[in-house]
């Protein structure tokens, strides 16, 4: 016979899912709504409100795909490419390279600016590829590579693509709600996030936002949308407008009850505290390490203050170390992904798990295990 599922109550500190408030976990349990009951809609216009707070937006076109961050990154590029358009992905992670997988699904023209990992994307790099490229119509990068813990100038990189004409779209999957964005200010044409990273979430949908101005091109298109789940005038027939509403997909309504939750946690404490936040913490678990002999892989200016990648030390068997923390301390944190798989270690300070106690409980689980 079996019985309900009962999972371990882990200590999640690896590139997310990272550990949820209880709050929002009580959310998830409330009862189910229709996805078109009035209730509900009302509901999907205070999430819109809340991620253009997050987002600091205004745009009308922001709203949640019903999928994990990966969908958002399909959406962005999607919706804005044209087969055999030029397209500039600028490459420094494992991220970057699934958008220009992407790409070349799609039939974009892919041009790559590559940078090594765990560094910031040099913007001179962008510039560069432009003067050569000055057909290109979109340039897109990440904020904050997951896989390599390096944080790009994203106002910067965005300023370079404008002045040569094109659409900037950005990965901000962990970065928001976490580290500041400011999509207006910044001019991103396209942004997509996860639940589950910087915001706190459970995992599986996806915050979206576009400028008005990339709302016109994609009503606008000539060749529609090569995808019907992520067709933004689809998608805006069920998220736009008062009353109007038409069913798209039947979006998960208990998942938004629990994203709502994480979102007014988020605006209750101001999303500057929260930026702040995760700085002084990321700090303070940088000196921690340090004193036990392990070093961060991106220089300082650099880095994801809410994850963290750490050189595995000479000699150090770093499944084992990843094994005993899960095996010995319920201490879940991540291994290295692509080109740095067996070379760091990737610890998050995300969200309900960014404070002090966090830091002590991670410290000594690994004192005890590099002993
Ligand atoms: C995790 C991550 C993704 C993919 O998000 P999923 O929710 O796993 O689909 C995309 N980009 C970055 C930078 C990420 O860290």
């Amino acid at each position: 016979m079996s019985s309900s599922f009962t999972p371990f109550n882990r200590i999640l500190m690896g590139p997310g899912p990272s550990n949820v408030n209880p709050k929002v976990l009580q959310a998830l349990s409330k009862p189910a709504l229709g996805h078109l009951d009035p209730q509900f809609i009302g509901l999907m216009d205070e999430i819109k409100d809340l991620l253009r707070y997050t987002f600091k937006t205004e745009n009308e076109a922001t709203f949640v795909l019903s999928g994990p961050g990966s969908l958002g990154m399909e959406a962005c590029l999607v919706n804005l490419i044209h087969p055999g358009d030029k397209v500039i992905v600028c490459v420094g992670g494992y991220f970057a390279n699934r958008m220009t997988q992407i790409v070349e699904k799609i039939g974009g023209n892919l041009v790559t600016v590559k940078e090594t990992w765990g560094r910031a994307i040099d913007p001179e790099n962008l510039e560069h590829s432009l003067k050569q490229n000055p057909d290109t119509k979109v340039v897109a990068f990440v904020h904050a590579e997951t896989s390599t813990g390096a944080l790009s100038d994203i106002k910067t990189l965005s300023g370079i693509a404008h002045k040569y004409g094109a659409f900037v779209i950005a990965d901000t999957v962990t970065s928001l709600g976490a580290v500041e964005v400011r999509i207006d200010e910044w001019k991103i044409d396209a942004a997509y996030s996860c639940s589950q990273k910087g915001l706190a979430c459970v995992a599986g949908m996806s915050p979206i936002t576009f400028s008005q101005h990339a709302v016109e091109f994609i009503k606008n298109r000539k060749i529609p949308v090569q995808s019907w789940f992520n067709d933004l005038n689809l998608l805006l027939s069920y998220w736009n407008g008062p009353g109007k509403r038409a069913y798209h997909h039947t979006a998960p309504s208990n998942q938004f009850y629990g994203l709502h939750e994480a979102l007014l946690l988020l605006k209750e404490e101001g999303i500057e505290n929260s930026w702040q936040r995760h700085k002084e913490n990321s700090v303070k678990l940088i000196l921690r390490l340090k004193e036990l002999g392990l070093e961060p892989l991106v220089p300082e200016n650099e880095r994801i203050p809410n994850l963290l990648t750490i050189k595995i030390p000479h000699g150090v068997d770093e499944l084992k170390v990843r094994t005993e923390l899960l095996n010995k301390h319920n201490l879940e944190i991540g291994a290295g992904l692509g080109e740095l798989a067996g070379k760091v270690w990737r610890i998050g300070l995300m969200g309900y798990n960014s404070n002090e106690k966090m830091i002590d409980y991670c410290i000594g689980a690994f004192k005890d295990v590099l002993k």
